[in-house]
Order: structure tokens, then C-alpha cells, then sequence
């Protein structure tokens, strides 16, 4: 008993010690590594979290030094006996860019060195630790770690790109010779370097992505300056041909004041430059000058005037332009060598455009554009002036054209006067003796003053048809220089019934002694028409003459009066020789004779050219319808009256 006893209590003994034995040698340590496991990880835990709060991306590489500089403070506060160096990999070496705490020698920033194990650290992008005992002594790793005092330190390598780390990062710790050679920075060191990895990619995608949004905003601005630039010359573009369009249409509209016309010129091209002074300069061969034109703009009336360029001037940008036909332009007129200043000061001109006007490869003259601002034409401005000076052109040669004309016209007018003058006088003149003529061989022939031998009486016939002839024409001539001045017709509301028939009346003994017969009628109708009727008769008899003057015997000759509308119409035909088309024309002229019966029938070839006026002057018209061999028909017709007193035929009104 008792020894079962003592066997029991002798196996409790023993499996008491094994228990206390597992439970200080093997329990105890473990729980004791595992609580220290538990801290080391929640420290970890807060390091990281506290890290990726702190996270953002950099937007410069200043900003990325300012996140390393973080993690060192962060991981010194967590290591506190650590110190640390940062180097950056530059032509094959590795400088020293940043440090953190305390070294045996004070380290110096940008000091290069040659750290082969830096080399591999960064191609393999894994952590390296190395330990000053461990190494060689031939290295510079080695002179680096002696020189700062390092006496363990952990390589990591960050800033991946293109496979290779371009930073390292030294750690230097005192727990050198660590029997495992573990070390607890490890997760630090590589969350580190996963981080600032991560971080640097994420810049350099955000820095890509800025340059290419800055490339981008560049290209676009420069879209958009070339687009706003395209759009000015769209609207320059447009303007000039507006302008161009308002030059041509005042070179071929009906602007007939030519001074007006290129005054209105040199305003469009004023407006479309923006110019103070637009003058046209033209070539005056006779005085061998640059003549400023009529309808400058900009420039006062009495300056105009003054205003010429001998050609031999060769000093004159204008000079120049005109003889070299190449256009000039100057930024400040008034300080150009090539310029003479004395017209640019007169009209306080700065900026000056001139360019040469040319018509059929000659050049005829410049066109001067001024500005009071410096530097204000632009070269498409200069191009520009090139194609208006091309449409000036056609205006100037008008210019010179419409001074020849009216100088031939005026002197044309001139003589006119001259002429009507010197028919007048002659024709009064003539007038007197030759009725003092008519009435003494009147005397003389009907024997009041002695008989007259056969002879005497033929002879002095004949001087009483010349008299006769002679006056007819003088009365002729009379009658067209008082159509031709201001005659005053004495306007009235007449039967032209009455009229016919008393001409018709008048001129029946005449047409009797032809052997004509002559006939009249009228429509009952026909209505009265305002007119003088001295002329209008006249005209009549005219008419009535010619037909029995130019037929034959036996021919016959109708008068009749008609209406048309709001006209009465005249109609004397006969059936006589008829006129030849290329003459018809032509019959209405002074002076003018048929070429066929000129020499054989007498007359002035007045008749008709005052039949003309006077009918013209009454607002009517007259004309002829015949065929050469089938005798003539001339027509006028007249404005009929209207019913209220005092309407005048439009064109006799005024009068
Ligand atoms: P004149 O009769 O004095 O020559 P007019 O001016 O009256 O001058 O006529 C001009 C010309 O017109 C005449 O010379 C004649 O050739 C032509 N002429 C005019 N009337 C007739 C007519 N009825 N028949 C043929 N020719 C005519």
C-alpha cells in the first residue's frame, strides 16, 4: 500500500516539473514572443496607417522630396536611434541629395560617389543590408560607411522606372552583428519603398498627363490664335472686297463728276486702312510733275492746291514709286531717310503707304496713304492699296478724258456762240438791204418808174428770185439761231384743224401751177394742242412745201391730222421720189441736201432741221416713213392739250 502510495505521489512529483518545466522553458518564451510579435505588428499598423493618410500625389519633384523627407521623420520617430541618407543616381554614380539626423561627419549634399552595390541594389529593386564588419575594406561602400560612422545599414532601393531605381535610401541602424540576421525596420524599409514606388509612378503619370494637357491647351491656343487669325483675315478679307466692290462700282457706275467719283475712292480706302491722308498724285507730262488729283481725302482745299512733285525730284518716295512702279512703305515718314519730311510734317503724317498706279503696263501716277500713328500698315494692308490702285487707274484716265473733253466741249461751245453771234448780226444786216433791194426791182418791174426793154425785164426777174432766195434763207437762218438761243414761244391752246387747213389753203395755188393735187383732211375728233402757233405753222408749210417742191407733176399730196392716244399726229405725204434709206437720217440735219435734187430744186437745207427744233421744243416729235421711188411720208406729233389752262407740254414748260 504504502508503496503504491509512494509510486503515486513520486509520478505527481514528476508530472508537476514536466508541467512546470513545459511551462517556464517552452510556454512562457513563446506567449512572450507572441505578445512582442502582437506590438511590433500593431505598431506597423499604425506606422502604415499613418503613412497612407499622409499619402498624395506630388505634382513636382520638389513635392516628391517633401514625401521622402515625411518618411524619414516618420521612421526616425518610429526608430529613434536610426539615421539616414538619400541618394539619387546621376551619370553612373550616386549623389548624395538629402540626409536625416546625426552622422560622425557632417555629410555634404551633392557629393557623388561610385557604390557598386547601390548599382545592383537598384536593377534587383530589393533591400540590401550590409554590415561594416562584413565587408571587404577595398570598396567605397566601405570609405562611405567608415567616413559617416555606419556600422550596419539596410540599401532601399525606390523610384522605380524603366526597371532600375533611381533613389536609395540608407538606413543606418546601431544593431549591427544581430545573431538572425533579421532586422524589424525590414517591413518599414520595403512599406517605404512600395510607397514612394507607388507614389513616383503616380506622379509621373499625373506630371505625363499635366504635359500633356499643358501640349494640349498649347496646341489648342494655338488652334484658336490661328482660327481667330484666320477669322480676322476672313472679315479683312471680306472687307477689302467690299471696298473693292464700292471702288469698281464707283469706276463703272454713273458717277459723272469724276472728282466726286474718286473723292468717294480715296474715302473707301481712307475707312478700310484706317488713314488720315489719302491723295492720288498724277503724272503731268507737260509739267514734267506728280499733280495731286481732285477729291483728296484728308487734305484742306487750299493745301491740295499747292500740292506737286517735279519727277526729277528723286529725293520723293512718291518720285521713286512713280519711276520704279514698286510700291513703298514707311513706319514713321517724318525720321525715314527715304523720305522727304515736308509733306509728312504738313499733314503730321507718321505712317506712309505709296504704291504706283498703272493702265496698260504705264505707269500714270501714285496713290500716297497716311497715317498720324507710327507704324500702323501692315504688308496685306500694301497689297492691298496695289489691287485698289489698279481700279484708280481706270478712274484717272477717266479723269484726264473728261479734262480733254470738257475743254474741246467748252471751246465747241464757245464757238457755237460765236457762230449764232456772227448769223444773227449777218443775217440782220443782210436783211435791211436786201428788202430796200426787193422793193426798188419791184418798183422797177411792175414800170412805175419807165418802161423796160424785154431783156431788162428778164434780167431783173431773175435778181427778184435771187432776192427771193436770199431772203428765204436769211429768214431761215434767223429762225434757227432764235431756236438755237431763248426763244420765247408764245404758248396757246390751237386747233390743229384750223392750222391744216389753212396751210393746205395757202399752199393750193402752189400745187395747182405743179399740176399736184392737194388734199387735206382731219379726224372730227382731233383734239386742240398747246402750242405757238406762228412755229407749228411754219412747220406745216415746211412740210407742205417740200412735198410739192420735191414731186413731180401729176404727183399727189394729202395733209391729214389724227389721234394717237394722248398725241395728235401730223401726217404730209405725197407721192413723189421718196427718199433713199442711208438719207433719211440725215434729212433732219442743217444744211443738209438730198444729194439727187440739191443741184435741181432750190432750198437751204434748213426746213426740216427747224421743223425738228421747233417740234422738239413743243415736247413732240417728228420723223419720216418712205421708200426711195415711192414717195414720203414725214409725221409729228404734238402733246395734246389737256383741259385745265396753263398745262404746258412737258418739255415746252420752262421755256
Ligand atoms: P431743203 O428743202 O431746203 O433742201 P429741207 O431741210 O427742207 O431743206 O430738206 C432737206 C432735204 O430733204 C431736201 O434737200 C430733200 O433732199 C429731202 N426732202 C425733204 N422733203 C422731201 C420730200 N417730200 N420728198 C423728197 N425729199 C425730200
Amino acid at each position: 500500500m504504502d508503496q503504491i502510495v509512494f509510486s503515486l505521489t513520486l509520478t505527481v512529483f514528476c508530472a508537476f516539473l514536466v508541467y512546470w518545466y513545459i511551462r517556464f522553458a517552452l510556454i512562457l518564451p513563446l506567449e512572450g514572443r507572441t505578445r512582442e510579435t502582437e506590438r511590433s505588428f500593431a505598431r506597423f499598423t499604425a506606422f502604415s496607417r499613418e503613412m497612407m493618410d499622409h499619402v498624395y500625389v506630388p505634382e513636382s519633384a520638389e513635392h516628391y522630396g517633401d514625401i521622402v523627407n515625411y518618411y524619414m521623420v516618420k521612421l526616425h520617430k518610429a526608430f529613434p536611434d536610426s539615421s539616414m541618407l538619400v541618394f539619387e543616381s546621376s551619370e553612373g554614380r550616386w549623389k548624395l541629395i538629402n540626409y536625416l539626423k546625426n552622422f560622425k561627419a557632417e555629410p555634404k549634399l551633392m557629393t557623388s560617389y561610385q557604390l557598386d552595390v547601390f548599382d545592383k541594389c537598384a536593377s534587383d529593386g530589393e533591400p540590401v543590408r550590409m554590415e561594416r564588419a562584413s565587408l571587404d575594406g577595398s570598396s567605397e561602400v566601405e570609405a562611405l560607411f567608415d567616413s559617416f560612422g555606419i556600422v550596419s545599414g539596410v540599401a532601399v532601393p525606390f523610384m522605380q522606372g524603366g526597371g532600375q531605381a533611381r533613389r536609395i535610401l540608407l538606413y543606418c541602424d546601431p544593431c549591427a552583428g544581430r545573431r538572425d540576421g533579421s532586422y524589424p525596420e525590414e517591413p518599414y524599409l520595403r512599406f517605404i519603398a512600395a510607397q514612394l514606388n507607388a507614389i513616383h509612378k503616380t506622379s509621373d503619370k499625373l506630371v505625363a498627363a499635366r504635359k500633356e494637357q499643358e501640349q494640349l491647351r498649347g496646341e489648342l491656343n494655338a488652334v484658336l490664335r490661328e482660327l481667330d487669325m484666320a477669322g480676322s483675315r476672313l472679315i479683312r478679307g471680306a472687307k477689302e472686297r467690299k471696298a473693292l466692290y464700292e471702288v469698281v462700282t464707283k469706276v463703272t457706275g454713273e458717277e459723272t463728276d469724276v472728282a466726286k467719283g474718286t473723292s468717294a475712292i480715296l474715302n473707301v480706302v481712307a475707312k478700310m486702312v484706317d488713314a488720315d491722308v489719302v491723295s492720288c498724285l498724277r503724272f503731268d507730262e507737260g509739267r514734267n510733275e506728280l499733280v495731286v488729283t481732285p477729291g483728296s481725302f484728308g487734305i484742306p482745299d487750299e493745301e491740295r492746291m499747292r500740292y506737286s512733285i517735279p519727277v526729277d525730284n528723286l529725293a520723293s518716295a512718291s518720285v521713286r514709286s512713280f519711276l520704279n512702279g514698286k510700291p513703298f512703305m514707311s513706319p514713321d515718314a517724318q525720321n525715314d531717310p527715304e523720305v522727304q519730311p515736308q509733306h509728312a510734317k504738313l499733314w503730321s503724317i507718321r505712317s506712309l503707304m505709296i504704291v504706283p498706279i498703272a493702265l496698260h503696263n504705264r505707269t500714270i501716277g501714285v496713290l500716297r496713304v497716311g497715317s498720324r500713328r507710327k507704324d500702323c500698315f501692315t504688308q496685306d494692308q500694301l497689297e492691298f492699296l496695289s489691287i485698289i490702285a489698279d481700279e484708280l487707274a481706270i478712274i484717272m484716265e477717266m479723269i484726264s478724258l473728261y479734262e480733254n473733253v470738257s475743254a474741246t466741249a467748252k471751246e465747241l461751245a464757245q464757238l457755237n456762240k460765236l457762230k449764232d453771234e456772227f448769223l444773227s448780226t449777218v443775217s440782220h444786216e443782210l436783211k435791211t438791204p436786201l428788202t430796200t433791194i426787193k422793193g426798188f426791182v419791184s418798183v422797177i418791174l411792175s414800170g412805175e418808174v419807165g418802161p423796160l426793154s424785154e431783156q431788162q425785164a428778164n434780167f431783173l426777174s431773175v435778181v427778184d428770185q435771187a432776192t427771193n432766195r436770199l431772203t428765204n434763207l436769211i429768214s431761215n437762218l434767223l429762225d434757227l439761231s432764235r431756236l438755237n438761243g431763248k426763244v420765247e414761244m408764245e404758248f396757246a391752246v390751237i386747233s390743229l384743224k384750223d392750222l391744216i387747213r389753212d396751210s393746205a389753203a395757202a399752199m393750193l395755188l402752189k400745187a395747182k401751177e405743179k399740176g399736184i393735187s392737194l388734199s387735206f383732211s382731219t379726224d372730227e375728233d382731233l383734239p386742240p394742242v398747246f402750242a405757238d402757233v406762228r412755229w407749228i405753222s411754219q412747220v406745216i408749210d415746211n412740210l407742205l412745201i417740200n412735198a410739192i417742191k420735191y414731186s413731180g407733176r401729176g404727183a399727189r399730196v394729202v395733209i391729214s391730222g389724227s389721234t394717237k392716244g394722248e398725241v395728235a399726229v401730223v401726217c404730209v405725204e405725197d407721192t413723189g421720189p421718196g427718199i433713199p434709206p442711208e438719207e433719211q437720217k440725215l434729212v433732219f440735219d442743217k444744211f443738209y441736201r438730198g444729194k439727187t435734187n440739191a443741184s435741181q430744186v432750190p432750198g437751204t437745207g434748213l426746213g426740216l432741221a427747224i421743223s425738228k427744233s421747233v417740234v422738239e421744243k413743243h415736247g413732240g416729235k417728228i420723223w419720216l416713213e418712205s421708200r426711195a421711188g415711192s414717195g414720203s411720208r414725214f409725221l409729228f406729233a404734238l402733246p395734246v392739250a389737256k383741259q385745265k389752262r396753263g398745262a404746258v407740254p412737258a418739255d415746252a414748260a420752262g421755256r
